[in-house]
């Protein structure tokens, strides 16, 4: 084993291995499949890289964030490692390129996002590559009971069967002692070969305080206040939530912005850089800030909101205190939330007349179908992504097979006007060019042309009008943009009668929607728990302390009461659970 101290120091910097990874990487190399959960920040990326680079054959690594795919590959790419992705924004001819360096193997590790799996080119050319490890990033997106499922990730376990990876590795930082069951079960994964780092760090102080909605952001600024200064992250549920109460302490002279999916990116960009390189930036943010964001001294995880569940609450105060240093975690408990996330939850379950027309139009087309998603979603009224779920179901049940998505419409802005751009051609193609632009329909700044629609009227082959289109792209005589992503399916069955499946389909939903009412359940208790709230989070997680943490609501509570003397504590910590506000 001495050459994995050795790869670790030559070919990736560092002096030693991080706990766990050297186990996971031992049971990689002698060729078994495994489970590797640690925190975030813990390096289970290494877990992966470095086998990588010792294993005959392809490390395949299926990662749901594109952001952090790009920041992987650049880092092994400037350390010689061979690292490429492939991803919607590459053209054909990169794509292929990118394909063939993964079959020559030159290429030792290949991210994809578990999309790329719906394309059947991608498919059967990763079945002709051998791989070496399958690795599965944020794996606990799984589990159907799990907090965070996506339906793609269902599909992953039988793509890894089919192209026989030789070994499996699951990656996550958040899964309950159930979701890990449900991984390993997924793949196939033997749970003794699971690597699990401790859960508990001592350095986090959790603490909460129950609040009633029209005194919470009067609450917040006085804690803001009373405590000494450092970064804080302050979660709410509402990108309009962020804004309203990031615009409130800026005004009352904090030095807060609002972070959320709804900004744009260069702005979202600077928030983050702004946050970065402050000592006392306080971020207001929905879910979508953390992810990716590598900074080791945040001394405060506020959670204006309550989170939905005890994995959301887990990563986001685990953002706190990568540096070791006291870090505090406080979640202001409000009554109201309740109401606000149990009706997103009741939003997500379709009713069942909604269902069974869905379901009913998908039988009822031929065997060979395309679909749109949004244009599903709108015509029964169901959720879009509770739409791909229960298409997923349908793939996994043996009903449909998806094949290749396609993007059946593209939009373009014209950057010359249409007399310039046809004055630059003649003959047939300036007729044809004419004739496609004629095809198009003007939104505001936008042209929308449907290209089968227009292939068909104009009697061509939709890659002509393509590339006609990418050809003026390529000119700078318009900027071209794909959209309204269509799903395309086989019917490998009939339903004989769609309605007892519409039925069946139902139920799940309802069976999803009773496991997010109890997650959500889950943290209620938590706030109220009468016993050390550390140590009951952390049996969540299937880790078990000796003792009391000594510093949560619940401990500093009792030792307040049992010790007048030490009050000045209990002060310092701010309020506690039942005598808040
Ligand atoms: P995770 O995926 O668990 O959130 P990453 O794999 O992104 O964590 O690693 C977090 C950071 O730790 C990265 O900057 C990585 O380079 C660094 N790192 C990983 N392993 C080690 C190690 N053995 N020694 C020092 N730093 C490490
Ligand atoms: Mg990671």
């Amino acid at each position: 084993m001495e050459t994995l101290g050795h790869q670790l120091q030559t070919r990736f910097g560092f002096n030693h291995f991080k706990p766990g990874q050297k186990e996971v990487i031992e049971q990689l190399m002698a060729g078994r499949s495994t489970v590797a959960l640690f925190p975030t920040g813990a390096g289970k990326s290494l877990c992966y890289q470095l086998p990588a680079l010792l294993l005959p054959g392809l490390t395949l690594v299926i990662s749901p964030l594109i952001a952090l795919m790009k920041d992987q590959i650049d880092a092994l790419t400037a350390r010689g490692i061979a690292a490429a992705r492939l991803d919607s924004t590459l053209d054909a001819p990169s794509y292929q390129t990118v394909l063939n360096r993964a079959r020559s193997g030159e290429i030792r590790l290949l991210y994809v996002a578990p999309e790329r799996f719906n394309n059947e080119r991608f498919r059967q050319a990763i079945e002709r590559i051998p791989i070496a490890v399958f690795a599965v990033d944020e794996a606990h997106c799984i589990s159907e009971w799990g907090h965070n499922f996506r339906p793609d990730y269902l599909k992953l376990a039988e793509f890894a069967r089919r192209c026989q990876a030789q070994r499996i590795l699951a990656l996550t930082a958040t899964a309950t002692v159930k979701v890990q069951q449900d991984i390993c079960l997924a793949f196939g994964i033997d749970p003794a070969n699971a690597v699990r780092t401790p859960f508990y760090r001592p350095n986090l102080t959790l603490l909460f305080s129950t609040v009633t909605e029209h005194v919470r952001d009067k609450l917040l600024a006085d804690k803001l206040r009373q405590r000494p200064a450092g970064p804080t992250i302050v979660y709410v549920t509402l990108q309009r939530t962020a804004e309203e109460v990031a615009k409130q302490l800026a005004a009352t002279g904090f030095e807060a912005r609002a972070y959320h999916a709804g900004m744009k990116d260069e702005h979202r960009a600077e928030v983050q850089d702004w946050f970065m390189n402050s000592d006392q930036a306080i971020v207001v943010a929905t879910i979508a800030f953390g992810m990716g964001i590598d900074k080791a001294n945040i001394r405060y995880v506020y959670h204006y909101n309550l989170p939905k569940s005890l994995e959301n609450y887990a990563q986001e105060i685990g953002r706190a205190g990568r540096d070791g240093q006291p870090s505090s975690c406080e979640m202001l408990v409000c009554g109201d939330d309740r109401n606000t996330l149990e009706n997103f939850i009741y939003g997500d379950t379709p009713a069942l007349p909604a269902v069974q027309s869905l379901v009913t139009e998908l039988f009822s087309e031929g065997e060979q179908f395309d679909i749109s998603v949004h244009e599903l979603s709108a015509q029964h009224d169901i959720r879009p992504l509770v739409v791909r779920t229960l298409l997923t179901y349908l793939e996994l049940d043996g009903y449909l097979e998806g094949g290749t998505p396609y993007y059946s419409s593209y939009k373009f802005r014209p950057l010359l006007d249409s007399k310039q751009i046809l004055a630059r051609f003649d003959g047939e193609r300036r007729e044809f060019l004419a004739n496609v632009l004629r095809q198009s329909k003007k939104a505001k700044t936008w042209f929308q042309i449907d290209l089968d629609q227009a292939a068909r009227r104009l009697n061509c082959a939709r890659q002509r009008v393509l590339a006609a289109l990418d050809y003026l792209g390529e000119q700078g005589m318009l900027e071209l943009q794909t959209s309204r992503l269509r799903l395309r399916y086989r019917r490998l069955k009939p339903a004989a009668n769609p309605q007892p499946l519409a039925a069946e389909l139902h139920q799940r939903m309802l069976k999803r929607e009773a496991a997010d009412l109890a997650r959500l359940r889950q943290v209620l208790a938590l706030a109220g728990h009468n016993r050390c709230q550390t140590n009951a989070l952390a049996q969540h997680f299937g880790d078990n302390l000796e003792q009391a943490c000594g510093h949560c609501s619940h401990c500093l509570q009792r030792s307040s009461t049992n010790n007048s003397k030490r009050n000045a504590n209990y002060q310092r910590h701010g309020t506690i659970i039942d005598e808040a506000v």
